[in-house]
């Protein structure tokens, strides 16, 4: 039998590598009697391979499976274990990526506290690398999310482990004896405003999986970007406010 993920054929991911359905057709043969559902096992003995399964509607022949089947057959394959697994390794590696990301954004503008860099590149960078994990999860593997309460849980821990680790290299590293102002406004503002506004990107992971988990629609991504864009602009608003705060002295 074929391998069902030429019917993905979805992802932004593996373009690449990504096999392209062929549109020659397939011949159609009847099946002997020890043949069964790749799904679910049920005998399909006299059925030719242009119909469904009668049990589970999975396509007999794998390569006429679309991207509805490939999304119901891999979710059978995972237990709530498995996603459950899966969200807490998203969530405690999202974060530290998004360090990462954030250190190598700055490193190529090479003027980190610019201030295009303050409003315009790195709240872009941030809050695309605070959700960034959890989306490839969503966009590859929907089924690796069970419910709305992972996802968000999931891009919430990014964000407050990202900010936790921004918290110390500002208060360790780059300020030297900063003000227990500074230190409490880092620790309540600056964690408030990261999670707030990943939880704003997370709604638009949210709506984005619930159209390919359960409607069963190939991904477009371009439903989390208004969400992910507005989590954005707050972030720079902020960093605006902040910049003037500091120049004035405030803080
Ligand atoms: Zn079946």
């Amino acid at each position: 039998m074929p391998s069902l993920e030429h019917a993905a054929h979805h992802s932004v991911w593996d373009e690449p590598t990504t096999p392209v359905p062929s549109d020659a057709p397939h011949p159609v043969v009847r099946l002997a009697d020890h043949e069964r559902c790749s799904g679910c096992g049920y005998s399909l003995m006299g059925f030719s391979t242009d119909a469904v399964c009668p049990e589970c509607g999975l396509p007999i022949d794998l390569r006429r499976a679309n991207y509805a089947s490939w999304v119901e057959l891999r979710a059978r394959t995972v237990t709530p274990m498995d996603t459950w697994v899966a969200t807490g390794a998203v969530a405690l590696a999202s974060g530290p990526l998004a360090i990462l990301t954030a250190f190598w954004g700055s490193l190529q503008l090479g003027d980190p506290v610019g201030v295009f860099s303050a409003i315009g590149a790195a709240p872009t960078v941030e809050e695309v690398g605070k959700v960034v994990a959890p989306l490839m999860l969503i966009e590859s593997r929907p089924w690796m999310f069970r419910s709305r309460k992972q996802i968000v849980g999931a891009c919430l821990v990014s964000a407050f482990v990202f900010a936790a680790i921004e918290n110390a290299l500002y208060l360790q590293v780059y300020l030297s004896s900063p003000s227990p102002k500074v230190v409490l406004w880092r620790w309540t503002v600056c964690v408030a405003l990261h999670v707030g506004c990943t939880a704003i990107a997370s709604i638009g992971l949210c709506r984005l999986h619930r159209e390919m988990l359960v409607a069963r629609k190939r991904s477009r991504l371009e439903i989390a970007v208004p969400y992910l864009a507005a989590a954005i602009l707050l972030h720079a608003a902020y960093n605006a406010f902040a910049l003037i705060l500091h120049f004035s002295g405030a803080l």
